[in-house]
């Protein structure tokens, strides 16, 4: 069982949260994001970056189909 958290609040991300950080910033797990911190430090929206995961998914974005946490939002 691996939990990562957010670099920024410290909140636990979930796996689409760590892939989305590793697709747009490169592959720095230390300095992963939640959707809400990476939304500021981007000066985009919460919901851009949901826009952005269904995006990549539906293009099956191999990033997307790693584990890298078992830490899974129940949506
Ligand atoms: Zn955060």
């Amino acid at each position: 069982m691996k939990t990562i958290h957010c670099s920024a609040c410290r909140c636990v991300v979930t796996n689409n949260e760590v892939a989305l950080n590793i697709k747009l910033l490169g592959k720095q797990i230390a300095t992963v994001r939640c959707y809400a911190c990476l939304a500021k430090a981007l000066d985009c929206t919460v919901e851009d970056l949901h826009e952005k995961v269904a995006f990549y998914q539906s293009m099956g974005c191999s990033v997307f189909k790693e584990i890298y946490t078992t830490e899974q939002h129940t949506s």
